[in-house]
């Protein structure tokens, strides 16, 4: 009878999305003992020759590495990861200097494949029992209060019914499931789209190796626009070109792609190759990225949205998976406390909405400092200077340690760095006026 009772108490997790976070999320039900079915609109990207996803790798940090531990697989991914130190900076004449993100304690950041990653994690979905994938089903209508679903196949013409006792959106910025939310009183929703495109290009690998030095993140700043570049496994790199949408506008022809890579990227344009340059750079169009901040994430017992569902961001903190992994980590505690569920459910929101606010404003603050600020001799003083404060006072952390190599709440990090600011304001300022007080006092007597 415990046993049937026990079962009756499971639940039917529906959770719509088997990306990154969609797939951690159904392995962490599914070790709670829930039945999950796990829905993807793509066809398994196992099966995929090409991934249809955004980026093609992404750095992996200390929130995501944690996620991933929990459900047994960091080793696995940082077996294959590459890791990277610093960033490598490129100024237009092609020379490059190092800024690494942690001198002292030697942290860094791992790229990681999309695909190889989001693989793993399907794998080992597959090896629990109670975890159904159903690949090539489109969400398109859901009810939250009934928790009934409705999806489409591809080449099928009548629709795939299902019913779960909770729905949890991990589809993406775009979520169909957070559609459902927004019409329910009580949400709150908003969206920023930046008036910057990116789109992806490739430095291969010549000769087998890598053209660059694989350990590092490359950035190419450019005060309005910038290029990175991260290390893949098959030593090429994935390039990511950062610009207002009206620059990538004015580069109509062959000619002007050219110039416009020979006036700015000196450097990078003989590793990507001329043609494929030409050819990467007219295949598609500039994507657009949206920052989305919305609360709350839960409907009473019955929905639930994780990841860029409930909190899409633009990637220029590298955070996004790493947030949205964390996400993951915060709800199976808080369900690990057995309490009811729509409590469970209500103290998520509380506790990760601040946090998945203030990673959105701080990926915006980080588009500024990569493509503007890494130039500037005032933040490498300041980079010199918290690296130097953190060497001494292990307590003073500086805000991209705190972001990427902790698992200090988001939140936190702005209110620590706030008060590094403050004292540091104090400290230079209170310096400076003494400084000044000291040369007077001393010309007022030299003088006198
Ligand atoms: P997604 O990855 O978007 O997955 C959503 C899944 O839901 C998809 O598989 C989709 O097919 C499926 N789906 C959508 N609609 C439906 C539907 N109606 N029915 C069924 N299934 C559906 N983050 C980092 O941490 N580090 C980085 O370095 C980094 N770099 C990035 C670079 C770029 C250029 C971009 C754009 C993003 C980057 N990010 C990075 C962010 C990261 O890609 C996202 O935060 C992460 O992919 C979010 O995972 P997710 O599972 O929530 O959503």
């Amino acid at each position: 009878v415990n046993g049937r009772e026990e079962e009756l108490q499971r639940r039917r997790v529906a959770i719509v999305g088997a990306g990154l976070v969609g797939s951690l999320a159904a392995l962490n039900f599914a070790r709670m003992g829930n039945h999950v079915d796990l829905y993807e609109y793509r066809e398994d990207i196992r099966r995929a020759a090409l991934v249809q996803g955004r980026s093609i790798n992404l750095a992996l940090s200390q929130r995501g590495r944690k996620a991933l531990a929990a459900v047994g697989l960091e080793e696995q991914v940082l077996a294959t990861a590459i890791p990277m130190r610093g960033r490598m900076l490129h100024d237009v004449t092609g020379r490059t200097s190092v800024v690494l993100y942690d001198p002292c304690t030697q942290q860094c950041l791992y790229s990681v494949g999309r695909k190889q990653l989001n693989e793993l994690l399907l794998n080992a979905c597959d090896k629990l029992p109670n975890i159904r994938c159903h690949f090539e089903h489109k969400l398109t209508r859901a009810n939250i209060n009934e928790g009934v679903l409705e999806f489409q196949q591809p080449h099928h013409e009548e629709v795939v019914s299902a019913s779960a006792d909770l729905i949890v959106g991990c589809d993406g910025a775009f979520s169909s499931v957070r559609q459902q939310l927004v019409k329910l009183p009580g949400f709150n929703y908003s969206q920023e789209y930046i008036e910057t495109g990116y789109l992806e290009l490739c430095i291969p690998a010549k000769g087998g190796e890598f053209q660059m030095p694989p350990n590092y993140l490359h950035i190419w700043p450019r005060n309005s626009f910038m290029m990175i570049a991260l290390p893949n496994q098959d030593k090429s790199f994935t390039v990511t070109l950062s610009m207002p949408f009206k620059i990538f506008a004015s580069i109509q022809s062959q000619e002007q792609l050219l110039a416009f890579f020979r006036q700015h990227y000196r450097d990078a344009l003989p590793l990507i190759g001329e043609e494929q340059l030409i050819k990467d750079f007219f295949k598609t169009r500039p994507q657009h990225l949206v920052s989305i901040k919305c609360k709350p994430y839960h409907y009473a017992d019955k929905a639930l949205i994780l990841g860029d569902a409930a909190h899409a961001m633009v990637p220029y903190y590298g955070q996004g998976m790493n947030a949205g992994m964390e996400d993951v980590t915060l709800l199976t505690s808080i369900l690990g406390q057995q309490l009811p569920l729509d409590e469970a459910l209500a103290q998520f929101t509380e506790k990760r909405w601040k946090d998945a606010f203030a990673i959105c404003d701080l990926a915006m603050y980080n588009y500024v400092e990569m493509r503007d600020l890494t130039k500037r001799w005032s933040f490498r003083c300041r980079k010199w200077l918290d690296t130097l404060l953190f060497r001494l006072f292990p307590g003073w952390i500086p805000l991209y340690n705190s972001v990427s190599f902790s698992s200090m709440p988001y939140s936190e990090c702005i209110a620590n760095r706030k008060w590094q600011d403050l004292l540091l304001k104090r400290i230079f300022g209170g310096t400076f006026m003494a400084a000044l007080l000291a040369g007077s006092a001393f010309l007022v007597q030299r003088f006198h």
